[in-house]
């Protein structure tokens, strides 16, 4: 039965009760004010006769003659109507014999006889009235006790089907409200738990109603939602597996932190190399886990991008640190934030073992080159000599381009044994303490013939008074050719080459700085940083051939083992500075 039809009929029995109520009040009101009405109608009416009757008599009794004929007439209107109101047994009977001493009172009067007659007669009816008085009080009485019981009935009646409403009516009051609002009450504490991702939550009305067909659908939703989140989370659970599986199983060690610097994860290399189980790792608070571990403490600071290396598995292995920071997407409520990071240990073992052999290699062909070169400017240099014989112009020529290759050929081969030489870490520095002017003289003269020949004019310029500086003579005044065979040879010709050194304090160290400024064609921006890397040329169409790439890494190399730094400063079209500082002796 639905709600709407369970609610009608409710109503409709209420309505019923009412009505029923009302109708039974009106039926017995009515009944007691007819029984009331009988008796005052028949009995009360016999009373007033009565009376009438009486007080008639009265006039008889004092003998007043005058007043005979408006008695008699009294009388016998009033006796015509108790005649025509003769209701209670016995009535009839003491009525007719009240008549009869009437008519003979009448009969005395009219032959007026002695008034012992009248008074006998006056008597008689006198008693006959009062038994008539009698029998209807009686009546009344009874009749009184009649309607009584009738009220008391009634009264009963309307007792107990009032108290039925009431009892119906409570329940109805008392049930109903719950029967609307419990269900409600239930749908939404139902609502809250699916809210909240239970969506294990059921609706239990067995009613056939609404309410039934509300909760078989609330029912399904939830079946639906739940039937979806477990498919959604096995697939979350696979995949995170899966990402588990192939984290743990590659070669590089990978840690991540959240942004509160708390371990997520780590993977097996990870905890095999920091000597650690997934449990003194993971949830920790990084830097109390790093008090304990060398290598963790070493992982979170800040610096050290050099390789590292770490004895692992029986043998010594080199790793490259990657930080990657990891940002929440950027969203129109929110901007975009660091939430945590990746630490990655890549196994460059390797590559560094690759990058060995590559040096060694090197290594040995420049040095094995050098020696044929040697032979072969030994060999121009006799060549050269007239006394072995005059050479035609031709061969004059032919004999400068073979000079000009095979020196550069052996700048080449002296490159590649420096860039082997510091790549194994092999630089052997011989620290003197050297003026600087004595390292700029050095240089200038090394160049002083490949500037002629470009008709470059070399200018210095250098303060009167300047520290020494501890460092090796050879090695910085190489890189100071450098930096001048490439301001020459990026110059136009007849350019000017600015060399000059200053005096530097930074920070209570105190340096001197050796910078060479020309104005040729100068370094696009985008390339300044990675002109020190070895083998790195800025790509240019015009680009002037014959460079190797690996001056300036020689440079960076012999520079910074000095303890110095090396930088540039230059504009596209206007030049550049390249510049290196040496900490004072
Ligand atoms: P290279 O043997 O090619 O000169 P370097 O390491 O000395 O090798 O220089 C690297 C690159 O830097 C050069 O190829 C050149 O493109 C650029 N470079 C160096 N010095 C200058 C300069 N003075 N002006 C313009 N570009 C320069």
């Amino acid at each position: 039965m639905t709600i709407k039809t369970k609610l009608s009929l409710g109503l409709s029995f209420l309505f019923a009760v009412i009505l029923l109520l009302a109708g039974l009040g009106t039926y017995y009101a009515n009944r007691l004010a007819n029984e009331a009405r009988k008796v005052l109608k028949d009995n009360y009416e016999t009373l007033a006769y009565g009376k009438n009757m009486l007080q008639a008599t009265d006039v008889f009794l004092r003998a007043d003659s005058n007043a005979y004929p408006a008695a008699i007439k009294i009388f016998e209107t009033n006796l015509q109507r108790q005649l025509a109101n003769l209701t209670e047994v016995g009535e009839p009977a003491i009525t007719i014999t009240v008549k009869e001493n009437f008519d003979l009172l009448q009969k005395t009067l009219a032959q007026r006889q002695d008034q012992t007659t009248v008074n006998s007669y006056i008597a008689a009816i006198r008693q006959g009235l009062y038994q008539l008085t009698d029998i209807n009080m009686q009546a009344i009485v009874r009749k009184n006790n009649v309607v009584q019981k009738t009220a008391d009935r009634v009264m009963m009646y309307l007792v107990i089907l009032g108290t039925f409403s009431i009892l119906v009516t409570l329940t109805f009051i008392l049930n109903f409200p719950g029967y609307i609002a419990n269900p409600i009450r239930e749908l939404s504490e139902s609502i809250k738990q699916i809210a909240n991702r239970n969506y294990e939550q059921r609706l239990h009305f067995k009613a056939n109603d609404e309410f039934g067909e509300l909760a078989s659908a609330f029912n399904q939703m939830a079946r639906k939602l739940d039937e979806y989140e477990h498919s959604n989370l096995a697939r979350i659970m696979f995949e995170k597996r899966r990402i588990e599986t192939i984290i743990n199983n590659m070669s590089d060690a990978i840690i991540g932190l959240d942004e509160k610097n708390i371990i997520l994860f780590s993977n097996n290399e990870a905890t095999l190399l920091l000597g650690l189980t997934e449990r003194d790792l993971v949830g920790k608070y990084a830097p109390d886990v790093a008090l304990h571990n060398d290598l963790l403490r070493h992982l979170l600071s800040e610096n050290g991008q050099a390789p590292l290396k770490i004895f692992d598995d029986g043998k010594e292995s080199y790793f490259a640190k990657d930080v990657i920071g990891i940002k929440s997407p950027a969203t129109a409520a929110d901007v975009e934030k660091l939430i945590g990071q990746v630490i990655i240990l890549k196994n460059i073992t390797q590559f560094r073992e690759l990058d060995l052999a590559k040096t060694n290699f090197i290594a040995t062909i420049s040095h094995e080159l050098k020696t044929p070169i040697s032979s072969i400017k030994m060999s121009l240099k006799l060549l050269r000599d007239t006394r072995i014989g005059p050479l035609n112009p031709e061969q004059q020529k032919l004999l400068e381009h073979i000079t000009e290759d095979s020196d550069r050929l052996l700048r080449i081969t002296g490159e590649l044994l420096n860039l082997a030489q510091v790549e194994t870490g092999n630089i052997q520095l011989h620290y003197r303490q050297t003026h600087p002017k004595e390292i700029i003289h050095y240089a200038v003269q090394a160049i002083q013939f490949q500037a002629e020949q470009k008709q470059v004019k070399l200018e210095t310029n250098l303060p009167n008074e300047l520290p020494p500086v501890n460092s090796d003579l050879e090695k910085t005044a190489w890189v100071l050719v450098n930096f001048l065979s490439n301001a020459i040879r990026y110059s136009p010709e007849q350019a000017s080459i600015l060399i000059s050194a200053g005096y530097v304090t930074a920070s209570n160290n105190r340096f001197v700085r050796f910078s060479v400024r020309d104005f040729g064609r100068g370094i696009d921006a985008r390339y300044k940083d990675r002109i020190f890397d070895k083998f790195f040329q800025v790509p240019d169409a015009d680009a002037i051939k014959g460079g190797t790439g690996l001056g300036l890494a020689i440079s960076k190399e012999f520079i910074t083992a000095q303890g110095g730094t090396i930088w540039v400063e230059s504009e596209l079209g206007e030049g550049s500075t390249f510049s290196f500082s040496l900490p004072v002796a």
